[in-house]
């Protein structure tokens, strides 16, 4: 067999960076997270200085298909829009029934959850600590470290897919800000009813 034929993959994940460098990452630019921070006017301000990189992640690009299992890192770097920390859009999987599991490389950062039922939860995380999101839960990698990259390391079904449409749309019941150098979970003032 050939390796162009090899339908097995080996892969590197830089433990500190969290990037590889066999494929290019997926950006997330300040500019791309348009209402999704709650301090618009702070957003508009930083992103007229700058459009910094807010996180980074992979697609190694496995077969959309039952039985395969997507996997790759997220890289959430440091800062804060106003009070409220950088973090990733969030998403739900299209099909919602579908569970993921985070490892935690490095950083200081939490995961926050919430289904359509109105259920939410946060877990925090460090390296070392593996998260389990469970089916029908929207999910948030949250950076709370003032200076360290938040690297976590995931794996799905290959074919759940991504809403990302529905957060966009009326964002995370809670919000996870900076209150005297402490993460602190607030309601979203914003948060619409679906
Ligand atoms: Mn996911």
């Amino acid at each position: 067999m050939s390796m162009a034929q090899m339908r097995s993959l080996l892969t590197s994940f830089d433990l500190q960076t969290g990037l590889s460098p066999d494929r290019p990452s997926i950006q997330r630019r300040l500019s791309a997270m348009a209402g999704m921070f709650y301090n618009e006017a702070r957003y508009a301000e930083m992103l007229a200085e700058e459009d910094s990189l807010i996180y980074e992640f992979y697609d190694m690009g496995v077969p959309a298909q039952a039985g395969e299992i997507a996997f790759g890192t997220s890289i959430t770097y440091p800062g804060r829009v106003g009070d409220e920390y950088f973090m990733t859009k969030g998403h739900f999987h299209t099909i919602l029934e579908t569970g993921e599991v985070y490892y935690c490389l490095r950083g200081q950062g939490m995961m926050l959850m919430e289904n359509p039922e109105g259920r939410w939860e946060a877990q925090s995380l460090t390296a070392g600590a593996a998260v389990y999101v469970p089916p029908r839960y929207a999910h948030r990698s949250i950076n709370v470290s003032p200076t360290d990259p938040l690297v976590t390391f995931f794996a799905f079904r290959g074919d759940a897919g991504h809403d990302y449409g529905t957060i966009e749309t009326k964002g995370f019941r809670k919000l996870v800000v900076d209150k005297a150098g402490r993460p602190d979970i607030i309601d979203n003032p914003r948060w619409k009813e679906a």
